[in-house]
């Protein structure tokens, strides 16, 4: 049965984020930068331990435990911590809140492709300056009159990283637009714009425990700013859904945060990996932007990238890739174990010799 037009014309139609493919069988999974080593041990050890005969009862409305853990994490308020089902929620309430203006707001036209999603969803007018030609965002593109202004730091799908005079230059620049800095590659890449908080009220920092926290199947994400914009970002969220976090995501987040040995130690192998992974890939002949997240963004000037994820895949080597425009020649390969990224370069070597 097909829907009649008069019924359709008031019918709300988005064209949604497509998300990386989740296989469900085992294949070497490279494709949505996830951590390939699990979450702290204590995560487990809650999990185990968990008192199901509670799942009863309602959430705490405030995740408080996981909003104390990560205020005292970052020597901040718990009034200036946000937390959410992964940065995605986080975000998306972001941009229900903060970005109600009629000027559009402003992101790179190569980012995290969510952005556009939203903004369209919320009806949110929005213009994508580009990024120059070694994919840099232009930070002169973001002094004009705008609603609002986000960008990943490190960018995705380019994971290249702009040090945070780059970033306090935008915020300088737009003492009257809300700033969200996307920060779910920072712990690979270098400063947090975090230290910036107590000095800009337009500036609001959003990060995820998905990548360096190994925990991206337990949702959970956050943003910190001044105790101001975080509580207009709650009075949304109440507005919206109370219980957004569940009893085991707010437990295990308190787990992951509190043990930063873990953590560091977690981080450390990965940005190891990737500067192993690098020489690797220049051996082979790619270029690429000097990566600074848990992923690379390579093209290979004689090879094909489509026809290269295509034959990945066939041989259970998952990565991304991004039909047409100028991203089209490139493969975003994530950051996985040594073996797992010698698997890549095996295949890859005989692939390249063809
Ligand atoms: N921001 C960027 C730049 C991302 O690449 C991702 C991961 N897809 C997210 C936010 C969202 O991550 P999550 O919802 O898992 O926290």
């Amino acid at each position: 049965m097909t829907i009649r037009p008069e019924l359709l014309k008031n019918i709300r139609r988005t064209e949604p984020y497509v998300p990386g493919e989740q296989p469900q069988n085992r294949v070497i999974k490279l494709n949505t930068n996830e951590n390939p080593y699990p979450p702290a041990p204590g995560v487990r050890e809650v999990v185990q331990s968990m008192d199901t005969d509670r799942f009863r009862l309602y959430p705490d409305p405030t995740a408080e435990p996981l909003v104390r853990a990560l205020a005292e994490c970052y020597g901040v308020g718990k009034d200036q911590v946000f937390v959410g089902v992964g940065s995605d929620d986080v975000l998306s309430m972001c941009f229900l809140t903060f970005f109600n203006s009629e000027k559009p707001i402003l992101f790179p036209d190569i980012t995290y492709s969510f952005y556009k999603v939203w903004a369209q969803l919320y009806r949110i007018p929005y213009e994508c300056p580009a990024l120059d030609e070694d994919f840099r965002i232009v930070r002169e593109d973001y002094y004009r009159e705008n609603g609002g202004i986000i960008f990943p730091n490190p960018n995705a799908p380019t994971a290249i990283y702009e040090e945070l005079d780059f970033v306090e230059d935008i915020l300088e620049h737009n003492r009257d637009s809300i700033v969200i800095v996307d920060e779910a590659y920072i712990d690979f890449a270098g400063k947090s714009a975090m230290e910036l908080i107590d000095r800009y009220d337009n500036l609001i920092v959003v990060q995820t425990f998905s990548k360096a926290r190994s925990m991206a199947g337990m949702r959970i994400g956050y943003a910190v700013s001044s105790p101001e914009l975080i509580r207009l970002l709650n009075d949304v969220k109440y507005s919206f859904n109370s219980y957004t976090m569940n009893q085991t995501a707010i437990l295990c987040g308190v787990e992951a945060v509190k043990d930063t040995e873990y953590f560091h130690e977690s981080v450390r192998k990965i940005v190891e990996t990737r500067e192993t992974a690098k020489e690797e890939l220049k051996k082979l002949g790619f270029t690429f932007p000097d990566a600074r997240a848990n992923f690379i963004f390579a093209t290979h000037p004689e090879k094909d990238a489509g026809e290269m994820f295509r034959a990945l895949k066939e041989n259970d080597i998952y990565v991304r890739h991004w039909d047409g425009g100028r991203i089209g020649d490139y493969l975003r390969i994530t950051i996985g174990t040594p073996e797992e990224m010698k698997a890549l370069f095996d295949f890859l070597h005989e692939y390249i010799k063809r």
